[in-house]
């Protein structure tokens, strides 16, 4: 089967909104497609001698609650469509933990496995050079997503200080502490999601202790996920997994072991005491928590029936359909959805605009502090409008985010 287009599944879940919060046409209309985006070739001189052009794009969703916000993904299979989803998603994630922000996203379609280092500093540079006049402070602020890292940040900074003449630590965030990042950013997507499952256990009555959790993906998300779930909580991880495949044992894996499989193998599928799996497999295990923290399109209406967890947790973006979405909620599981659960680093990435802004570094416990309240506000606020109107978390996240959305741009006067 297919898997469904995710700008697609980003408008469908808007459509729904749309009819419970009973939005004009025209606005709606506003709302379903991207204020702006811009699509760039960018050549790189690669070791070998040869030019290569690689395919870019910005897309700025809204930014009626302020300038756009979002990350770049560096992938093999990136496309605008999936770009577009990922803006409409961070619009709704900004909204929805109060943030003073719209919605944006970037991508470049390219493979970082394969790039040296060298070639992928002159890519991040090119990226940089070819949209800064577009992005900035006050414009659109980029920040990390899929294969892009702090140092990717540290080039692009740099390579916009350069061309605005200015040291412009806050033209992007995710950076490195000691170019303007912030203490707790590199932790923080896992670390919110940990704060709404907490929440979430209280209101199903589930204790943690003990808890069994599969995690699909071991990328920065993930496998901060499995250390934070065994620290904060002593959460029994059973089943991790990455884009080789998974590994299970109901005793649990020992999360310390995992890291330094995955940092010397490059996969933590060769992780000694365990069942292999397929990824397929991790999304069915009978387990308490799932969490999914690697690509769109993950739960679709060919396995929901088959998820045997009580909680969700989506770190990833998308990665559930519509479709799975009914047969979740049908079926009872508590689903956190992914522009809550996930938005802790943006949260964070607002902290370090904050502190870039003011030139001055707040500790880790107040940047911990604040990423509390805000993603525990957040949480309630879903779960209150999800028992209001009798609807599932995710529909329930897009009424208080859309809501707040139309409200700004109703008072700006653009509709
Ligand atoms: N890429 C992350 C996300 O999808 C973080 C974005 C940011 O920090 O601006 O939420």
């Amino acid at each position: 089967m297919s898997k469904p287009n995710p700008f697609e599944v980003a408008q469908q879940q808007l459509e729904s909104c749309a009819k419970i919060l009973n939005l004009e046409p025209g606005v709606h209309d506003f709302l379903r497609h991207p204020m702006r985006e811009f699509h760039v070739s960018i050549p790189v001189h690669m070791d070998d001698g040869s030019i290569r052009i690689f395919q870019g794009y910005r897309v700025q969703y809204n930014d009626a609650l302020g300038p756009c916000k979002g990350g770049i993904r560096f992938h093999p299979e990136e496309t605008i469509d999936t770009i577009r989803a990922l803006a409409a998603w961070m619009t709704w994630k900004t909204s929805l933990l109060g943030l003073p922000l719209g919605g944006g996203k970037g991508g470049v379609i390219c493979n970082p496995k394969e790039l040296s280092g060298g070639e992928l500093e002159r890519l991040s540079r090119g990226y940089m050079s070819q949209i800064w006049q577009w992005v900035g402070p006050g414009k659109d602020v980029p920040a990390p997503d899929v294969y892009t890292t702090p140092q990717i940040m540290a080039w692009m900074m740099d390579e916009y200080s350069k061309l605005s003449g200015e040291n412009a630590f806050g033209c992007i965030t995710g950076k490195p502490i000691c170019v303007g990042g912030s203490c707790g950013r590199d932790d923080a997507t896992a670390r919110g999601g940990m704060y709404t499952l907490r929440e979430a256990s209280k209101v199903l009555g589930m204790n943690l202790k003990n808890a069994t959790v599969a995690i699909q993906g071991f990328g920065n998300a993930g496998s901060h996920a499995a250390r934070l779930g065994r620290d904060l909580f002593a959460c029994k991880i059973v089943a991790v997994s990455d884009s080789q495949g998974g590994i299970y044992s109901d005793q649990g894996l020992d999360v310390n072991s995992l890291f330094s499989v995955k940092a010397k193998t490059g996969t933590v599928i060769n992780y000694p005491n365990g069942r292999k799996i397929s990824n397929e497999e991790l999304l069915e295990l009978n387990v308490d928590i799932l969490i999914v923290s690697a690509l769109e399109n993950v739960i679709t209406e060919e396995n929901a029936d088959r998820i045997k967890a009580k909680i969700i947790l989506e770190l990833a973006n998308g990665p559930t359909t519509p479709k799975a979405d009914e047969i979740l909620f049908k079926n009872g599981v508590h689903v956190i959805p992914d522009f809550l659960c996930n938005a802790g680093g943006v949260t964070v990435s607002y902290f370090e605009m904050v502190q870039n802004i003011t030139r001055f570094c707040w500790s880790i416990e107040e940047v911990y502090q604040r990423l509390d309240e805000r993603m525990t506000q957040a949480y309630r606020s879903v779960l209150e409008a999800s028992k209001n109107y009798g609807i599932d978390m995710r529909q329930a996240a897009y009424t208080v985010a859309v809501a707040r959305v139309v409200e700004a741009m109703k008072l700006r006067g653009w509709v």
